[in-house]
């Protein structure tokens, strides 16, 4: 299929992954059908149809049923749904990871930090301590990050979140489609999806709730999604989104793995750092440290080369600052020279290899 993006060599997945073919299908099909779902005519009863069919898929991710899936614009809002409908506005106190993206940042500004370890491993032993002193809390980790990939041991988490009687909130934005969450991990949490990550279009999201339990909507509009989400779903995003999800599930995503293995044996040696090198990691992430080169130059050479990398995540690319995660994690002026690359869908190998040829001709060029 024909590349989505220009002629540029297109690694910066983790920021949005290209469009689908299943899910330009998709979203094509429901931009025909026209109508809005809640209308009662023909048109709008076929509307409806495919927005639960969608549901009913997207709700299948974590093997639960239709009414505990709230469509939303993205990942930021069902995130930012998820803090405001099941934390502050039942008076719950909130605790997030330290390397969580800005979308639960942002919406938690108060919330108490659980501190992750040098491999960017959330704090088991201190989560616990935590929770001893507010037991019913929010509890916001994210499945997999997005600068690092580095996957929490979400079992570990969820155990002791029962343990101590505290809901889980998992930001799956990144490790959906791309990484299996166990049952064990998922049950009773809330679990936010973006669509443009999956490879669907961007503008739909979803928040998978433990139940169909009613909650104070962000947008209480005109009722619709039960009362959970006001305004009319983009029905073209949202079908984009579940095709995308279909479809990440029959990936090679153990090809990709190693393809972005051997990038990493090639960085190392021109004496790049990879971060967390020794955890569970998504298959296609990367992150590595060129040390004294800051993140900026790196993106440049290597953008004038033809390469779409990022030095973190996509909101804080344009700004290029010193990475939060990578300062949780312990670093210090070299989380201002960290690139990410994370390989898309339809990355192909002759793409791999011309990148990691790049990147050691620019690391062996700075040396000199
Ligand atoms: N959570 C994580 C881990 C992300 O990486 C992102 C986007 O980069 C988001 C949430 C926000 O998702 P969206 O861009 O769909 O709002």
């Amino acid at each position: 299929m024909a590349k989505s993006f220009s002629s540029a060599i297109y690694l910066d997945a983790n920021a949005t992954e290209p469009l689908r073919p299943e899910a330009r299908e998709a979203t094509m099909a429901a931009l025909e059908q026209g109508g809005n779902p809640s209308s009662v005519h023909a048109v709008g009863r076929a509307a409806r149809a495919l927005l639960e069919d969608a549901r009913k898929c997207v709700a299948r991710f974590a093997d639960r049923s239709a009414e505990c899936c709230v469509f939303t614009s993205g990942g930021t809002e069902a995130d930012t749904l998820a803090i405001h409908a099941l934390g502050h506005s039942i008076g719950r106190q909130v605790l997030i990871g330290a390397t969580e993206h800005d979308a639960v940042r942002k919406a938690a500004p108060e919330a108490g930090i659980v501190p992750v370890d040098e491999q960017g491993i959330v704090k088991l032993d201190v989560l616990r301590t935590m929770l001893d002193q507010v037991p019913s809390a929010l509890v916001c980790i994210m499945a997999a990050n997005n600068e690092t990939g580095v996957c929490a041991p979400l079992e570990d988490v969820a155990a002791i979140c029962r343990e101590k009687g505290a809901l889980l909130h998992i930001d799956a934005v990144q490790s959906a489609g791309r990484l299996c969450l166990s049952q064990e991990a998922m049950a009773g949490a809330s679990i936010a999806l973006s669509g443009h990550k999956l490879g669907g279009p961007k503008g739909a999201g979803a928040l998978l709730l433990p139940d169909d339990a009613p909650l104070s909507p962000l947008l209480p509009g005109g009722g619709q999604e039960r009362g959970r989400r006001g305004g009319t779903p983009a029905l073209p995003a949202i079908m984009g989104m579940a095709a995308a999800l279909e479809a990440s599930q029959t990936q090679d995503w153990d090809k990709i793995a190693q393809w972005r293995d051997d990038v990493q044996q090639r960085a190392q040696d021109v004496e790049a750092e990879i971060v967390a090198a020794n955890v569970t990691r998504l298959p296609n992430t990367l992150n590595l440290i060129l040390p004294g080169v800051s993140s900026q130059t790196q993106l440049m050479m290597l953008d004038l080369e033809g390469f779409c990398v990022s030095s973190g995540s996509a909101c804080s690319s344009g700004k290029v600052s010193a990475s939060h995660v990578l300062q949780a994690m312990g670093f210090r002026e070299q989380a201002g020279q960290a690139l990410r690359i994370s390989l898309p869908w339809n990355v192909t190998e002759e793409e791999v290899v011309a990148f990691a040829e790049a990147y050691q001709r620019m690391a062996k060029r700075l040396k000199k």
